[in-house]
């Protein structure tokens, strides 16, 4: 395991080497030794990317991608001055790759595509005559890549026009472009993109339109090193609408207005942050509200975070996802975990973060309420959770990283740093996580990295916490004794009310419901008994139709309640949310419950049937390992 000081030493070896034999013109990124990274095929360590210039045409008809990936690459410190460069890639049709050495005359060099495996997708090997410092592919994507969906008109909101988004996190980045796919390979990167004239694109970049100009010849520029899983692309209909100003938000013209009423808050969520932990160093932030097959509830891409319409509650209820995608700008986006191990410290961070921004915004009450929901789903999911996964230190080797995400890295991740928050005081701990941002902007880090960093800057000023302490929570499976536990005066009276009616002391009509936020709500249906019956659960829908409910969390809670038991009544609207809907949060379990008996296996099978086409690819991977369906 590397330490800290180890990490120094190689780096500045490769940093004298480097500087020795390409000059200052092509420096690597600020970065400190690369660890292995199991997800990638790539030999960063002899020859490394620093810069992506794309340039695509956009092939609505294919489902296709079609262009150029022009890398500027430089040596490392390997023993091996000839290594070709290898890059990842999935599915891709490779045409053609030059090299050049001033980045304007290319020659054709040689070029192998390996074999394909299912989780890594195949390695692509090019041949580096002495003096390259550019390389350009030509390539084409499939129309089944696993980072792209391509939607058909009726699967938008407005269903007249197609629409192209990407989700490259974990290791999708290689399947619309040929790359180092490792988060510890941070690039620069610009792009050209044509589309249809009356289509706008919009990418994780500098130069997307303020004004919604159409005219179908985009280019873009991020001028700071991100990690590959952050390069981000949609093309749609797309309207924009301000909402401060450095602030707004894209969508179809059909929901621009109840996007723009529900990301209200987004610029005062910004400047809490800055407040909190230091500097925006992104210049804008916008938010993408996509079309709802977009599997995850969003996704952190840098200055556009990409988000799915389910937040959209009318009661801006549901905006801690802007706090957590928000935060990611903090942690994850500026500070990276260095490989899909480290993932907890994207994620626990910015759980963390989400859950102070949210009290910042919206008070204590607010935050003590989420959190309290956070931990109970933790619980719950670990009751189902081998041991191996409960470690926020996972071991993926020889796994699909898409599949080894649980809720461990967000909430165990979170209640750890919650839990140095409560034991040093938050004063400290904030400047701790403030200095620790700082001491490492715009690198990827591994656990080690992080964990000798919180050694040196907290840990030996604070005996209240001991190294002991910290390998329990981050190498060991389970929740550790001292783990916080979050508590919520509204949650005690939502309990009482629920005890009360269970005890039919209380119709369900004198359940004071009215003013219940969405995590009121949650928080009552989820103490009910598992077990509770179709006849209460029939009840409680004639007081407050809970079947029809447009909220898109309370009705995934009331949904998982019908299945559970066989409340029939809410059968019609569990096929409208499965066909509806692709956010892989709800989906998946759904299923899962569905399959635990035959009759409900039955009914999985048929709406998946319907639902298949519309969901995105990942979904599509998840579900299709619960219901078997390859062996159909
Ligand atoms: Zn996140």
């Amino acid at each position: 395991m590397a330490t800290r000081l180890k990490n120094l030493t190689v780096f500045l070896s490769i940093w004298l080497l480097i500087g020795a034999s390409v000059g200052s013109a092509q420096k690597m990124n600020n970065a400190p030794a690369l660890a292995p990274d199991v997800h990638s095929y790539s030999n960063p360590q002899a020859v490394r990317a620093t810069d992506i210039a794309l340039d695509w045409t956009v092939l609505f008809d294919k489902k296709t991608l079609q262009g150029t990936a022009t890398l500027s690459v430089a040596r490392g410190n390997s023993s091996d001055k000839n290594a070709p460069l290898i890059l990842d890639t999935r599915d891709l049709t490779i045409e053609k790759a030059e090299t050049s050495g001033d980045g304007k005359n290319f020659k054709a060099t040689a070029f192998k595509l390996g074999a394909a495996d299912k989780i890594l997708g195949a390695p692509l090997t090019i041949e580096l005559p002495s003096g390259a410092r550019f390389v350009r592919v030509y390539y084409s994507t499939s129309p089944n890549a696993s980072g792209l969906q391509w939607l058909a008109p009726e699967q938008t909101a407005g269903k007249k026009q197609p629409f192209m988004f990407s989700q490259a996190q974990a290791i999708h980045a290689r399947s619309f472009i040929p790359i180092q796919d490792s988060p510890q390979v941070r690039v620069t990167y610009s792009a050209r993109v044509r589309t249809p004239s009356n289509l706008l694109a919009v990418m994780s970049a500098e130069g997307n339109s303020q004004t919604s100009r159409r005219g179908g010849d985009y280019t873009f520029k991020m001028t700071r090193a991100i990690p590959p899983y952050l390069i981000a692309i949609a093309v749609g209909d797309l309207q924009f609408q301000s909402l401060g100003k450095r602030t707004g938000v894209y969508t179809e013209p059909s929901m621009i207005e109840r996007s723009a009423f529900e990301l209200a808050d987004t610029e005062k969520m910004v400047e809490a942050t800055e407040k909190l932990f230091g500097e925006y160093r992104w210049g804008r932030y916008d938010l993408l509200v996509l079309p709802p097959s977009f599997p995850f509830g969003g996704m952190e891409n840098p200055m556009l975070t990409f988000a799915t319409p389910t937040i959209l509650a009318g009661d801006k209820s549901l905006v801690s996802l802007v706090a957590h995608e928000l935060a990611h700008s903090w942690s994850g986006n500026l500070v990276t975990n260095a490989t899909w191990r480290d993932f907890w410290l994207n994620e626990g961070f910015t759980t963390y973060l989400e859950r102070r921004i949210i009290e910042a915004v919206y008070g204590a009450p607010r935050r003590e309420m989420e959190a309290t929901l956070g931990r109970r789903s933790l619980e719950q999911e670990m009751l189902g959770l081998e041991d191996r996964d409960e470690i926020l230190h996972v071991n993926l080797d020889g796994r699909d990283p898409d599949e080894g995400f649980t809720g461990v890295p967000y909430e165990k991740g979170a209640l750890f740093l919650r839990y140095l928050e409560e034991t040093v005081g938050r004063e400290k701990f904030d400047r701790f996580v403030r200095n620790y941002f700082d001491a490492h902007a715009f690198q990827s880090i591994t656990t080690e990295t992080f964990v000798d960093y919180l050694q040196k800057n907290l840990i030996a000023q604070n005996p209240k916490v001991s190294i002991a302490n910290v390998n329990e929570w981050v190498e060991k499976a389970g929740l550790p004794k001292n783990a916080p536990q979050p508590k919520s005066d509204a949650f005690a009276q939502v309990e009482t009310q629920a005890n009360n009616w269970l005890k039919n002391d209380i119709t369900a009509s004198g359940i004071r419901a009215k003013d219940w936020t969405t995590q009121e709500w949650l928080h009552f249906l989820t103490k009910l008994p598992t077990d509770i019956g179709a006849d209460r659960l029939a009840e409680l829908d004639r007081a407050f139709n809970l079947t029809k409910i447009g909220n898109s969390e309370i009705a995934f809670q009331w949904l998982m309640m019908s299945i559970r038991n066989n409340y029939a009544a809410a059968n019609t609207r569990l096929e409208e949310f499965l066909t509806s809907i692709g956010r892989r949060k709800f989906v998946r379990p759904l299923y899962e419950e569905l399959t635990k008996t035959p009759e409900g296996a039955a009914r999985a099978a048929a709406i998946y049937a319907k639902a298949r086409p519309g969901y995105h690819p990942i979904t599509v991977a998840s579900v299709d390992t619960i219901l078997k369906w390859e062996k159909r």
